[in-house]
């Protein structure tokens, strides 16, 4: 009476038209995935529809059929490939995301024993490699045949393929004393898969080649193995960890346990990090241990196994249309989630190979926020076909930079705009080159660099800007992560930017962070200077700085209009001119404005000065010893001098310092007064 009731249960249409769907869906990424080794989302999105779906399905049983793809395992084996069947089947497991639902499977193999809530079970706990499973079957110790897991049914014969991966062994023999005889028959179970570092290796090759690349290892290792043409195999360095057995003839394991310590023992390479744990505690708490080292091993984990350890209870609880119920597969965080491209912005390195960087949407990947990622080249994004606005796959593995895998191109709306790679420096304007074979674009400029890292420098220098901790280490990193490529830039950078250079920490980011804002605030003739002019000098900022008194009246001086000012020749007034007209240069201006840069008044005491040397003219030539020739210079115009660069018979003096040039000899030659460092102090009234 009861069924009659659920079968006739009215189920609201939408779920049905959803229910649908999601099968869609998931049919879709399963060929994806499995046939074609070519995700196009990442697993998490791919898990949280088949959560939804197996939800639906859990509330509404009779809308449970056999082909659902929770009903099913991995995909059917692909044409070309000779069919093998599994004798008994290889199945997928049920998956945990945290630690509630471990317990909850605990608690559930209690309640399907019948065990007390407070008996502790047994169970091993193994890295969950992230590969394919295969299947390994030695009749009389040789190895006869090897497949894929296929649909768990029937598997893909790859023996050819497996005989290429060095650790698999040709012949099982008894390497200890204590070790069972080699069985009759015995089917070994294992994931094949690919180190970190190949699957770098073999992307970049493909990427090179203009193929695109692997999505993760797994798919590289999966892609890797099923190849009809085993000599491709053999070129990718795949490996192999042993976690079970299938068939076994003559011999009856009795433990998970037993099974993980015998296999080395035949020769099979097992994982070196398997454990035995009493109960369900301690198997989350390895979860942990592992989770946090994950990133050190050269392969990649995607969780760990958790399986009971008594075989004789494997047989009480059975299996499900999917997976055991002995067995559950306790996932860590991933690595790699879909964000959206915001955009790309283009980095100069030390050698002047341009670099486009992605400007993510920021997102979470395991447990760090993302928001940049290479690009690598031009070929890169032509070859992957990504756009500004796609959705794309982000991994992050390791200290490694997060890279775009791929666009989801199922996801773009027609909005995506194109990415257009600069034809000229982003820094210093100057024309591109390539060389024929080479990916990457790259500034000719030898200076190029160099010159920012010493734009940088001189703008945050102490009589410049003045910011403190801003030194040439800082200078460089702040170009090489592309986070500078204008001075303006430092003004937009955010305390978390500075979080992500090279040794800094929260306090030290801070301090610099803050220097930076507080240099906000300048005299006109400091930023004058800090600008990096051609010919302008500290003397000569302040100058200007006293003449013009607003930045506007200064950008907006003529030629003729600076001449007017004593001290200042054609040489200085042509190349201020054109430090204005510039357009990138007044952009820089107005962006440094527009992020609060406000001019104060110059210190009193200084415009206070008597003007001392008020119808002087002077003429510097050689090192002082107690100042720059810059601070010399603005000392005479402080105290109502001029200074001038050429010696003529309208200098009054011409100040001698260590190792002078020819306007020495010069005045010498005109009689003019020359006057040594000493006798300059006096005059100022320093010495
Ligand atoms: P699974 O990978 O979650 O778990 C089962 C597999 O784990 C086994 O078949 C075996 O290969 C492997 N494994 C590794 N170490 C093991 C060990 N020590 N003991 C036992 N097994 C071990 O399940 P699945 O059915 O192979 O695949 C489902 C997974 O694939 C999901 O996580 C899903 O995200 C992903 N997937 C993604 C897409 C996509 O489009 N992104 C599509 C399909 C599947």
């Amino acid at each position: 009476m009861a069924e009659e009731k659920i079968n006739k249960r009215e189920i609201p249409p939408e779920i049905i038209e959803r229910v649908k769907k999601l099968r869609e869906e998931i049919d879709y990424h399963n060929y994806r995935y499995y046939v074609l080794d070519s995700p196009v989302i990442s697993d998490a999105e791919y898990d949280a529809l088949m959560r939804e779906l197996k939800e639906l399905e859990e509330k509404y049983p009779e809308l449970i059929t056999p082909d659902s793809p929770t009903q099913r395992v991995g995909f059917k084996p692909a044409e070309g490939f000779k069919e093998v069947p599994h004798v008994e089947p290889m199945l997928s497991l049920d998956d945990a995301m945290n630690e509630e639902e471990v317990i909850e499977f605990d608690k559930r193999i209690k309640r399907f024993l019948g065990f007390p809530e407070d008996q502790p079970i047994e169970y091993t706990v193994e890295p969950k490699i992230d590969g394919l499973a295969v299947e390994l079957v030695y009749e009389n110790g040789v190895f006869v045949v090897g497949s894929t897991r296929g649909d768990g049914y029937v598997g893909e014969d790859v023996t050819n393929n497996l005989k290429t991966i060095k650790t698999i062994p040709l012949r099982l023999r008894k390497f200890t004393e204590d070790a069972p005889d080699i069985p009759p028959r015995v089917d070994i179970r294992g994931e094949v898969f690919m180190t970190k570092e190949e699957f770098q290796r073999l992307n970049e090759e493909r990427v090179r080649k203009g193929e695109l690349p692997f999505a993760n290892p797994r798919n590289a290792a999966a892609g890797s193995l099923r190849q009809l043409d085993p000599s491709i195999t053999a070129k990718r360095k795949l490996d192999i960890f042993c976690y079970g057995v299938g068939r076994v003839d003559g011999y009856k394991f009795k433990t998970q346990w037993e099974i993980l310590q015998t296999l080395p023992k035949w020769g099979l390479k097992i994982n070196p990090m398997v454990k035995l744990v009493k109960n369900i505690q301690e198997a989350i708490k390895y979860h942990h241990e592992i989770e946090r080292i994950r990133e050190t091993l050269p392969y990649e984990i995607d969780g760990i196994v958790i399986k009971v350890n008594d075989l004789s209870l494997w047989e009480k609880l059975g299996t499900k249309a999917r997976s055991p119920r002995y067995a559950l597969a306790y996932k860590f965080q991933p690595t790699q989630v879909t964000t959206q491209l915001i955009d790309v912005v283009f980095q100069v390195g030390r050698t002047g190979a341009i670099t486009p960087v992605a400007i993510l949407k920021p997102v979470q990947i395991g447990g760090v926020i993302v928001e940049r990622a290479t690009l690598h080249n031009e070929d890169f994004i032509k070859n992957l076909d990504v756009r500004i606005g796609d959705w794309v796959l982000v991994q992050r593995a390791g200290d490694v930079i997060p890279q775009i895998v791929m666009p989801i191109k199922d996801r773009r709306t027609g909005k995506e705009k194109e990415i257009v790679f600069p034809t000229h420096c982003p820094i210093c304007r100057t024309k591109l080159v390539k060389k024929p074979g080479e990916a990457i674009w790259r500034c000719p400029n030898p200076n190029c660099y160099a010159s920012l890292v010493r734009k940088i420098l001189h703008f945050a220098s102490r009589n410049a800007m003045n910011i403190e901790g801003l030194g040439e280490k800082v200078a460089r990193d702040l170009v090489d992560k592309g986070f500078v490529q204008n001075i303006a830039d430092l003004y937009y950078l955010k305390l978390e930017d500075f979080m992500k250079l090279p040794g800094f920490a929260y306090k030290k980011a801070k301090n610099l962070y803050e220097a930076i804002q507080k240099s906000k605030k300048t005299t006109l003739a400091r930023f004058i200077y800090a600008l990096g002019i051609r010919h302008v000098g500290e003397a000569m900022a302040y100058l200007l700085a006293e003449k013009f008194k607003t930045l506007d009246k200064l950008m907006n001086a003529s030629v003729s209009d600076l001449l007017s000012i004593p001290g200042v020749g054609y040489e200085v007034a042509k190349s201020i001119v054109d430090f204005f007209k510039n357009e990138e240069n007044r952009k820089m201006i107005q962006r440094m404005l527009d992020a609060g840069v406000t001019f104060i008044e110059e210190e009193k005491k200084e415009e206070e000065k008597p003007k001392i040397l008020e119808g002087k003219t002077f003429v510097f030539t050689g090192a002082l010893k107690s100042m720059t020739r810059d601070q010399a210079k603005r000392k005479v115009i402080e105290l109502g001098g001029k200074v001038t660069d050429s010696v003529s018979r309208k200098v009054d003096y011409v100040v001698v310092g260590e190792s002078p040039g020819s306007k020495y000899q010069r005045a010498l030659q005109l009689g003019i007064k020359t006057i040594n460092e000493e006798e300059f102090l006096k005059l100022i009234g320093k010495a």
